[in-house]
């Protein structure tokens, strides 16, 4: 399996050559050049085991193909439970029992591992360059974190994210460093890119990204699609359809990725924040990009989509697209009432993100849909206490791993939300 860009200027590549890069040199994101179908069907494997098999045709010429077992078993080692909801016919997928209580661990760790036995042990170090509105730096983090031949570099938006998600950024110290930086996600982001696409710059000091416009975090995230999708289907003779809380769409892109890969996936609703870009190309609207506008759910403060690119390569045209998946929009004030009101009416305390996803179905099943459906829970409320604590009026308890991080001593240096304050760090 060859890999291209969704540019289109480069030639066919391994995956080895598009894991290590990160960013394809012509600025577009990496693609398979097609899409395997599925042999899994097994529903009682392990996690890991979903994982190894549905990887396994992209790693077909990979130096890796050997140890993809080995790294699907490290990167997937706690479970993605789905739990049912208090309302009727609904799940919530648990995606948030890693070392920083988000979805992102699964996908970091196995990038790390990845990475980590790609590398040759003879040369200089590689700086993770991340930027992150909040739960990727922290995954990334610890993912890397004394690992030997890595160094991570973490730019944040300063004042953006939460107090907790902030010291889980900065807490980790050895070879992980975290910038605050004076500007938006969209700026941290822009920098990250402008420095992968800086040939001069990646001469001096081998740089990789952790973003997920690495097919290194996207392909990996299919796993616990496939998973439970297999496991509910085996139990009910039924797709189970899903809703994914959004912000680069890297999440729900593996979700469809999963899909069009054979696996018992129904419908895909993505659940936007009031960064709506997606909810009005879904209903007919040009594809804008904006500047990010910021909310409660921080983590979908994306004003454009890295991940759409991957998402209209592989689709003939808007319609086709239209017709692959829909996408709402959640303001701050429903995402307040959704989880003010989620105790109560689904059994659970949500994450400000998770809470995008539970308002969306809401909305469903106000407009009479009966389907069966999961909810993606894409972070531990733990992490946001200051923001629901007060909503739900009681203390919830970070889990275990989560606590761990946050007794650490945080520390975070300042950096100017321009591409030459990047470099000039990097290079010195
Ligand atoms: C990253 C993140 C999202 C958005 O995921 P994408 O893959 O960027 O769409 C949603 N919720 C949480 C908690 C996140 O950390």
């Amino acid at each position: 399996m060859k890999f291209t860009s969704t540019r289109g200027g480069i030639e066919p590549t391994s995956l080895d050559l598009a894991l290590a890069a990160g960013l394809a040199r012509d600025g577009g994101l990496y693609v398979p050049e097609s899409v395997p179908v599925s042999e899994t069907k097994q529903a009682e494997a392990t996690l890991a085991q979903t994982a190894t098999a549905l990887l396994e045709p992209y790693f077909v010429e990979s130096r890796l193909r050997e140890a993809l077992p080995a790294i699907c078993e490290d990167a997937f080692d706690f479970q993605a439970p789905l739990r049912p909801l208090a309302s009727d016919n609904a799940w919530l997928l648990e995606l948030f029992h890693g070392p920083t209580a988000a979805f992102k661990d699964y996908a970091a760790r196995f990038l790390a591992g990845s990475l980590a036995r790609l590398r040759d042990p003879a040369a200089a170090p590689t700086t993770i360059l991340v930027a992150t509105s909040g739960d990727t730096g922290a995954a990334v983090g610890a993912a890397f974190h004394r690992r030997p031949g890595f160094n991570v570099v973490i730019l944040y938006p300063h004042g953006r994210v939460s107090p907790r998600q902030a010291h889980g950024l900065e807490c980790f110290g050895d070879n992980v460093r975290a910038f605050r930086v004076d500007g938006s996600f969209d700026d941290c982001q822009r920098m990250v890119k402008q420095a992968l696409g800086d040939e001069s710059l990646r001469a001096r000091v081998p740089l990789s990204s952790a973003n997920s416009i690495s097919l290194g975090r996207l392909l990996p995230q299919m796993a616990y699609y496939a998973h439970n999708a297999l496991a509910f289907h085996a139990d009910r003779g039924e797709k189970l359809n899903f809703i994914v809380p959004t912000g680069n769409l890297g999440n729900a892109l593996a979700c469809w990725l999963a899909r069009r890969m054979g696996l018992p996936i129904g419908d895909i609703v993505l659940g936007s924040n009031a960064n709506d870009v997606l909810p009005r190309y879904f209903a007919g609207d040009e594809y804008v990009p904006r500047p990010s506008v910021a909310t409660l759910a921080n983590a979908m403060d994306v004003g454009a989509p890295s991940n759409f690119e991957r998402l209209r390569w592989w689709h003939r045209d808007d319609a086709e697209l239209r017709a692959a998946m829909r996408a709402f929009r959640v303001d701050d004030a429903m995402i307040r009432e959704t989880i003010r009101q989620a105790p109560q009416r689904h059994g659970v305390i949500p994450c400000p993100h998770t809470a995008v996803g539970l308002r969306v179905l809401e909305q469903l099943r106000d407009a009479g849909d009966p389907k069966p459906w999961a909810v993606v829970a894409t972070a531990h409320p733990a992490k946001f206490d200051s923001i629901v604590e007060p909503l739900v009026g009681r203390a919830v308890e970070p889990p275990p791993a989560l606590a761990a991080w946050l007794a650490r001593p945080a520390h975070a240096e300042p950096l100017d939300a321009s591409y030459d304050a990047l470099r000039a760090m990097l290079a010195s």
